[in-house]
């Protein structure tokens, strides 16, 4: 049992002027919801949300010395936050409001006035056990990290990349090859428009390069990622490169120069040399 001690649970049924009333049987909803555990007060109103729905629900906390709300009506989407207004201005914590949605998943897509109050009642029957069990909640601020990492520097990764930062975010960009561009890189002209892919890729690339708000961390990879919404803490691994980072120009001139007497090829680079393993004779017993 919460600390607020028993359930004593309000129910508030809207007719959203014909949007519910007009399909669901609203008075016998009522008389149903006013029979559950721990109901005190059922009441239904032709707009709940309007200022004297509202008020209607304040008095009703007073009146009955309510401590649970429930609210049968809309998509909590537009006017949750008007009823947990209520529920507060009644002197109860806002959270202690159960919405229950019987416009747009009971009136408006049910046919047959008998199976939209029976789905109604069910509705509000589930509700009222919820916001039973519900405890009281209290905001609170907490100091988050405002930079964005983006994983993978394709078009999609260097334009989300460009699109923060020029927002003012401080971006890291995580590119597991040396080089970002991803598979628009490697086409030359793209449908439908066969516009020429480098004229679209190549500006935006250097943009990102010299951008005072991005990082690019290439040949790198995500190891870990922990922590929680707001203060995420990464683990990134950084792989070797064998050259100079600060003098490097991607000229490739170190490729064709390497002392090794035969370069790999990317894919053994990428892959590892390949194994060709022979199959098992069957045998005949
Ligand atoms: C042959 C071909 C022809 C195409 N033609 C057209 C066309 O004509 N018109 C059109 O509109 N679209 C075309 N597309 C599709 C278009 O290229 C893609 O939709 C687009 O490039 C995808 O961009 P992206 O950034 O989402 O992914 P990608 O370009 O695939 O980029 C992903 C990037 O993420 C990196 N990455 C992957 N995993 C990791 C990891 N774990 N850590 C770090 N980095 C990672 C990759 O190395 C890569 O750089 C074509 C695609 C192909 C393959």
């Amino acid at each position: 049992m919460s600390e607020n001690g028993r359930p004593r649970i309000g129910v508030f049924v809207c007719h959203c002027g014909t949007n519910i009333a007009g399909k669901v049987n609203v008075a016998e909803v009522v008389a149903f919801a006013s029979r559950l555990d721990d109901v005190v007060v059922a009441q239904e109103y032709k707009f709940m949300c309007s200022d004297p729905g509202q008020e209607l629900i304040k008095q009703h906390i007073k009146d009955h010395g309510l401590n649970r709300v429930v609210v049968a009506s809309c998509s909590p989407l537009m006017h949750e936050p008007t009823f947990r207004g209520a529920t507060t201005s009644g002197g109860l914590n806002p959270f202690y409001f159960q919405m229950s949605n019987i416009r747009e998943h009971v009136s408006w897509v049910t046919e047959n006035p008998e199976q939209a109050t029976r789905k109604a009642k069910a509705l509000i029957s589930a509700a009222v056990r919820r916001v039973a069990l519900h405890d009281p909640l209290t905001r609170k601020e907490v100091p988050v990290r405002p930079e964005v990492l983006v994983i993978g520097g394709g078009i999609a990764g260097i334009h989300a990349a460009l699109t923060y930062a020029n927002s003012g975010k401080k971006v890291y960009l995580v590119e597991k090859e040396p080089s970002i561009g991803g598979h628009m890189a490697q086409l030359d002209k793209t449908f439908p428009t066969l516009d020429c892919s480098a004229c679209i890729l190549t500006p935006k690339m250097s943009e990102l390069g010299k951008h005072p708000n991005i990082e690019l961390l290439t040949l790198s990879e995500v190891e870990n990622v922990s922590g929680f919404v707001g203060n995420f803490k990464v683990k990134v691994r950084k792989k070797a490169r064998y050259i100079d980072v600060t003098k490097c120009n991607g000229c490739g001139a170190c490729w064709e120069n390497c002392p090794t007497t035969v370069t790999p090829s990317e894919r053994v680079i990428r892959k590892g040399p390949l194994v060709i393993k022979k199959a098992a004779k069957p045998s005949h017993s």
